[in-house]
């Protein structure tokens, strides 16, 4: 059966920050993702697009980033921009974030790859069109509870998660770091990579060099974090073993020696708060 979303000419669509709504918008609706103090409404003001408006000359670039694991780009470019990623996994695989568009050629690829177990989310950046995800893999989505009220859209497959960590299978769990957001998670993936890899969406953000990395409440408006964030998000990561680090842009890796770079740039910051 061919592939559709629902009311694919409705304007529902966020065309900042990519978040499908359930009903029909017009130009006098605002995104509150958007008007959030960690977002930004386009220079021209809010703009909704339909399915079928935004997918226009789209498709999705897959690339293996290491053994069972890809990552997912809309090309050209739309609204923020963020990669998801398809965690291969024995007993299921996962898709870590979501995207604001999907295609036949994209479910073919992943359908042969074996299908998604579960959808998971770093936290409502990157929500997209989760609702169809779901809806087409037939899979649940993981969100956490912290962030309920940021979800715009609805579906039988939401699954709200409230705690310090959630265990998936393969010894995957989701783990709860806040700072970004109330509810911001990580994926630690221990049998991925050398010695584990972390998928940290905003959560955990590299930086330039790739020896560092970075918590801020808003990248794009640089709000930072307080020092209580960052310290919450180090007495979440310690315990987990991880070499390598993926976030939510291309390019943004950290392929060995991350576990390091995380304790470093911790202590960065909080000696910067102590001067
Ligand atoms: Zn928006
Ligand atoms: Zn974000």
């Amino acid at each position: 059966m061919a592939f559709t979303v629902r009311d694919p000419h409705q304007k529902n669509i966020c065309a900042t920050c990519g978040t499908r709504y359930a009903s029909a918008k017009d130009a006098a609706d605002s995104c509150p993702i958007c008007l959030d103090e960690r977002q930004y409404v386009g220079d021209h003001g809010q703009a909704w697009l339909s399915y079928e408006e935004l997918g226009k000359g789209k498709s999705i670039r897959f690339t293996r980033l290491q053994p069972g694991l890809h990552e997912l780009i809309i090309v050209p470019a739309f609204a923020i921009g963020q990669k998801a990623h398809l965690v291969l996994s024995e007993s299921g695989n996962i898709l870590w974030d979501c995207l604001p568009y999907l295609d036949e050629p994209t479910i073919a690829y992943i359908q042969s790859l074996g299908g998604l177990k579960a959808i998971t989310i770093s936290h409502p950046h990157y929500y997209g069109l989760m609702a169809e995800w779901a809806a087409v893999f037939n899979c649940p989505v993981y969100l956490h509870e912290a962030d309920q009220e940021w979800v715009q859209d609805e579906s039988e497959h939401f699954r709200f998660w409230d705690g310090a960590e959630m265990a998936l299978w393969d010894d995957i769990r989701i783990v709860h770091v806040a700072g970004h957001f109330s509810g911001s998670t990580v994926l630690h993936l221990p049998h991925h990579g050398t010695n584990g890899t972390l998928l940290t969406g905003d959560s955990i953000y590299v930086a330039r060099d790739r020896k560092h990395v970075s918590f801020m409440y808003s990248f794009p408006n640089l709000v930072p974090l307080p020092q209580k964030a960052i310290e919450l998000i180090r007495q979440r990561v310690e315990p987990l073993a991880f070499d390598t680090l993926h976030a939510a842009f291309e390019g943004q890796v950290i392929a060995t020696g991350a576990k390091e770079a995380v304790d470093r740039s911790v202590k960065r910051y909080l000696r910067i708060f102590q001067e």
